[in-house]
């Protein structure tokens, strides 16, 4: 199983982490980075996979985890003092004032390292603040670092739930949370929360359940840049993380809000792939829609899950969509218990 770490590579772990940071701007390894690196064990050995298969074949986790762990990882600049960086899980943004650098989520933690080593490299400021858009392992792996380091993590309430003890995700064998307390959000917020960094002014807001239920959507003005989390994943199929609360009407409800709130010029970051525009929102937007309305017809004809994926409602969006480790069976099965509102207790 591939999420069993042998003793041997966590010793190369160990060695590897400590010449980084033996080597990062000269500075020493400290009590706080090497707690901050059992700690980091700790939750990667957590993030394991749970019981139930995505179907034939390897699992949602097992295919997510291969990607984030050999992706090499890019930075790209948005506007003065705000860039994306991608490869190591979810896509991270930072913005930065004239001392610090505020930081959109944290990649996988097994990366942690690499990533705050880019970060610092493109910013020159030490991070001070971290959002997180939602609690899942590639966006939230990098808080036992940057918590340890005194950073304050900043999230919608619901992800400091759901990082307080074991969460499963439904058809995807993702297992984690659980977070020590310096993982978890200091600061939250229920509906919305306006932060500033530098010039920017930045808007949170949670527009109830979708992805999971605990999204955040970042506005950033005047750059015009909006972070978006898991509600978009460019270009492939999203997890609906039904047993955090998610469902495909959240969702689209949620895209339908980013839609009326930004424009042409808007640069959108999604959770995953490449920096989207407004028109590739609307696009996939567009394409769940479709999906929503052909697997709730199956619904309310009284179809089982097995007959709807045998149906193949997907197929003709599968070669722009499917090709993600979100694969169209797998989809399927999310949006059919969405809408049965079976959620995970149909698993
Ligand atoms: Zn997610």
């Amino acid at each position: 199983m591939r999420n069993k770490i042998s003793f041997s590579r966590i010793l190369l772990y160990f060695q590897e982490v400590k010449e980084r940071n033996n080597t990062f701007e000269g500075k020493r390894v400290s009590l706080f980075s090497l707690q901050a690196t059992v700690l980091a064990l700790v939750v990667s050995l957590a993030a394991s996979r749970a019981p139930g298969q995505a179907g034939a074949g390897e699992t949602v986790i097992q295919k997510a985890t291969e990607q984030f762990e050999s992706t090499p990882l890019k930075t790209t600049v948005l506007d003065k003092g705000l860039f994306m960086f991608s490869g190591d899980g979810g896509n991270v943004a930072a913005i930065v004032d004239n001392a610090s650098t505020l930081l959109i989520d944290s990649g996988i933690n097994s990366r942690v390292t690499e990533l705050n080593h880019a970060i610092f490299k493109a910013t020159g400021r030490p991070v001070t603040r971290l959002v997180n858009t939602h609690w899942h392992f590639d966006h939230t792996g990098g808080n036992v670092y940057f918590g340890s380091e005194g950073v304050t993590l900043i999230a919608q309430e619901n992800v400091k739930k759901r990082l307080s003890s074991v969460q499963d995700v439904p058809f995807t064998g993702i297992r984690d949370g659980h977070y020590p307390p310096q993982a978890l959000p200091a600061v939250t917020y229920s509906s919305s929360l306006a932060l500033h960094q530098g010039s920017q002014q930045l808007t949170l807001v949670n527009y109830g359940p979708s992805h999971t239920d605990g999204d955040t959507v970042i506005y950033i003005s005047p750059a015009n840049v909006v972070v978006v989390g898991d509600l978009f994943s460019n270009p492939v199929y999203p997890i609906i993380d039904l047993a955090s609360g998610g469902s495909i009407d959240g969702i689209i409800q949620s895209l339908n809000e980013i839609l009326a709130h930004t424009d042409k010029q808007t640069q959108i970051v999604p959770g995953h792939g490449p920096l989207a525009t407004r028109a590739d929102l609307e696009n996939y937007r567009d394409m769940l829609v479709q999906v929503r309305q052909r697997i709730k017809g199956f619904v309310t004809a009284g179809k089982t899950i097995e007959e709807v994926v045998a149906a193949a409602p997907t197929k003709d969006f599968d070669p722009t969509w499917g090709g993600g480790y979100v694969t169209p069976d797998v989809f399927t099965r999310m949006v059919f218990s969405s809408l049965a509102k079976t959620g995970s207790a149909s698993l």
